[in-house]
């Protein structure tokens, strides 16, 4: 028996992270990796993770 996790790519655009579907943040009825994506970069920070480009 084996537990498949779902992974999902976080909806912001120009972000690479992929995300298992338990860990995404839903915002608008999409998936994001983190709060800073989810809220479309408004505080101009990018996600928290390395060798991701995405600041919004
Ligand atoms: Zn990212
Ligand atoms: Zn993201
Ligand atoms: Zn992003």
């Amino acid at each position: 028996m084996s537990i498949e996790v779902e992974m999902v790519k976080c909806a912001c655009a120009d972000c690479v992270c992929i995300v298992s579907a338990g860990k995404a943040i839903e915002a608008d009825g999409r998936s994001f990796c983190s709060d800073s994506c989810a809220t479309h970069h408004s505080d101009g920070e990018g996600c928290e993770h390395a060798g991701c480009v995405c600041h919004g």
